[in-house]
């Protein structure tokens, strides 16, 4: 049995200075984190903690929730108070809910001070509170509500546009000698927001929180943010992600967690390599791949699990696996670590597979291989 494979990186990190949010650290050497936000609402306490105890069980680190009204804000302190993950409460244009988020313990404040800048020394009053308390802010700026002076001067929201925005309302606040920022410049098209954080993070050394806005649902959503947050997190660019879907947010944190295993910034999981089968295949793939991942979802060790349909690249593929089995003539061959071990008919390739990944797994544990 061997440790688990050693992460090769794409490129080195950008350097960025390190924030906390609550107990996660963003941006320096911390590890990416993912994040997701409540749909519930907010001053429905009991609903809104449900959702964070469910996105927390699937591996959310940072959650944020919608504060539009008084009933909102004066819910955040329960929030906070009983939510497992650092809670950032979003707000847009209301500064007094800034101030009800950071005193109610929020472990980060998502506002845009040029929303505010408009009511007289507001925004100074924010730096100071968040000062005070420790709560770091994110400026995101979002195509969709981009500043009307520089929709004007750009014509619409361009890489540039969102930039020049982000490091405006960053301005407003560094004026007043506040640092504690990460930003994000989010859009829907994933070239424009590329291109956009890719000029940011030249210019800057705030973290960055990486989003595809109003990507889509589901299928689309998680294909746009995939390409977007995969250019970028290769080129080291991005500290925090938020896969935003149209479709419950645990299924963000899945895709989120993916994405980051899939780059190696984050230990793998269980991992199915199983072939997309073909006219050579002597065993029903899909079937097989799904039975076997059911069989063995929810498992704490890094796995990789072969599961392919005849003898092509099976027994080749199965042998760089943990396990695996390549099948041939109703019967399968099982792999471990490379080595056949047995081979075992058609119907019984399942339960071997988890018999088998059960034996690894107490022996990972032993040896404190967690993933
Ligand atoms: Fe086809 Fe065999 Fe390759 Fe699967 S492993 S795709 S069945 S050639």
């Amino acid at each position: 049995l061997g440790m688990p494979s050693v992460p090769t990186k794409l490129a080195e990190r950008r350097k960025s200075r390190q924030i906390m949010v609550g107990s996660v650290a963003v941006g320096g050497d911390a590890p990416v984190s993912v994040q997701s936000m409540t749909t519930t609402r907010t001053s429905d306490i009991g609903a809104t903690l449900q959702q964070i105890a469910e996105l927390t069980a699937s591996g959310c680190q940072i959650v944020r929730v919608a504060c539009p009204t008084q009933d909102d804000a004066d819910a955040l302190a329960t929030i906070a108070r009983k939510s497992q993950i650092p809670v950032i409460a979003d707000i847009h244009f209301q500064p007094k809910y800034v101030f009800a988020a950071i005193e109610a313990g929020c472990a980060a404040v998502r506002v845009n001070p040029g929303n505010i800048k408009q009511f007289d020394d507001k925004v100074k009053e924010i730096a100071r509170a968040a000062k005070d308390h420790g709560t770091p802010i994110r400026i995101g700026v979002n195509a969709g509500s981009l500043d009307r002076r520089l929709l004007q001067k750009y014509g619409r929201a361009t890489p540039e546009a969102l930039v020049e925005s982000a490091l405006w309302e960053a301005s407003l606040f560094e004026e007043h000698g506040f640092r504690d920022i990460k930003i994000s410049v989010k859009h829907n098209d994933p070239v424009v927001m590329v291109n956009a954080y890719r000029q940011l993070a030249a210019q800057c050394d705030y973290p960055l929180h990486l989003g595809v806005t109003e990507a889509g649902p589901a299928f689309q959503g998680t294909i746009k943010s995939a390409v977007a947050f995969g250019a970028l997190l290769s080129e080291g660019i991005g500290d925090t992600i938020r896969v935003s879907l149209s479709a419950p947010p645990v299924e963000e944190v899945k895709v989120g967690t993916q994405i980051l295993e899939s780059l190696n910034l984050r230990q793998r999981g269980l991992e199915i390599v199983s072939c997309p089968s073909c006219g050579r295949a002597q065993v029903d793939v899909y079937k097989l791949a799904e039975e076997v991942t059911a069989g063995l979802t929810g498992m704490e060790v890094p796995l990789r699990v072969a599961v392919m349909g005849c003898v092509v690249n099976g027994p080749g593929e199965a042998r760089e696996a943990d396990l695996g089995v390549a099948s041939g003539n109703g019967k399968g061959q099982i792999f471990v670590k490379g080595e056949v071990i047995k081979t075992v008919p058609e119907s019984k390739i399942v339960e071997t597979l988890i018999e088998e990944a059960m034996k690894i797994a107490e022996q990972m544990e032993a040896e404190g291989v967690t993933s």
